[in-house]
């Protein structure tokens, strides 16, 4: 993976960390040949869509170097694992329903040294573990679901004062506008929506903060999110 080492090197990560990353992703496209983590493979679309794209938001200033981060529906480990290269004072739990992508990123982050803690189990219901519950600074996720279901899977885990960031494409907006009730009902103010990513995509981080309490009936069970999304 020295041309994805290159890549990233070229985009102005550091030394060490472009190391651990495309290391990383050395072990992502290597495990993919077993069982699918990730469509994207190439070094040039694996540098863009999945490491410099996940650090973006830490890149803008978003995530407290020291930060209490927690990636939901983490898959092979986006954006987290690369958040957690580059922000290594950073303590980062990552959340996925399956348990082998957990255990793909447990087994690796471990051989890399890469420090992140690797929960297993449905974000929603972990949600309501004390451990979880409005717990954590920022709350991240990627490619999970739309805003209106992934705020109640996801905003529960944020502090009073922290931050949720749901990276997206160009249905950003729209799907703002659509979550617009939902982002009330658990106590979210929609601070912004921005351009984000490498340069020439559509991107965009959707940034909300929390501003009252989860009301205690949620998050929902999924069954019940996914038949009745919050409007
Ligand atoms: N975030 C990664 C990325 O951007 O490459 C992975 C995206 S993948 C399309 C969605 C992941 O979310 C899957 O790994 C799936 O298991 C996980 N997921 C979906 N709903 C979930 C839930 N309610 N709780 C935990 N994980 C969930």
């Amino acid at each position: 993976m020295r041309e994805l080492y290159e890549i990233l090197l070229q985009d102005g990560i550091a030394q060490p960390m472009a190391e651990k990353m495309a290391k990383y992703g050395e072990m992502v496209v290597k495990a993919n040949e077993k069982f699918n983590l990730t469509r994207i493979t190439s070094p040039q679309d694996m540098a863009e869509s999945h490491f410099i794209d996940s650090i973006d938001a830490a890149r803008r200033g978003y995530i407290p170097k020291d930060a209490h981060l927690v990636d939901i529906g983490t898959g092979a480990g986006f954006p987290g694992v690369p958040l957690a290269i580059f922000l290594p004072k950073a303590h980062v739990t990552m959340i996925d329903s399956s348990e082998k992508k957990i255990h793909f990123i447990r087994e690796t982050c471990s051989a890399l040294k890469i420090s992140v803690t690797t929960v297993c189990g449905r974000s929603e219901e972990l949600a309501r573990e004390k451990q979880f519950f409005q717990t954590f600074d920022v709350a991240v996720a990627r490619a999970v679901a739309r805003l209106n279901i992934l705020l109640e899977l996801c905003v529960p885990y944020v502090r009073v004062g922290g931050l949720f960031l749901a990276y997206k494409g160009n249905s950003a907006t729209e799907e703002a506008e659509e979550a617009r009730g939902a982002a009330e009902k658990l106590g979210m103010e929609l601070i912004s929506i921005s351009s984000a990513g490498p340069k020439n995509t559509n991107h965009a981080l959707v940034i909300y903060q929390r501003v009252q309490d989860t009301p205690c009936i949620f998050p929902r069970k999924y069954a019940k999110i996914k038949k009745s999304p919050l409007s």
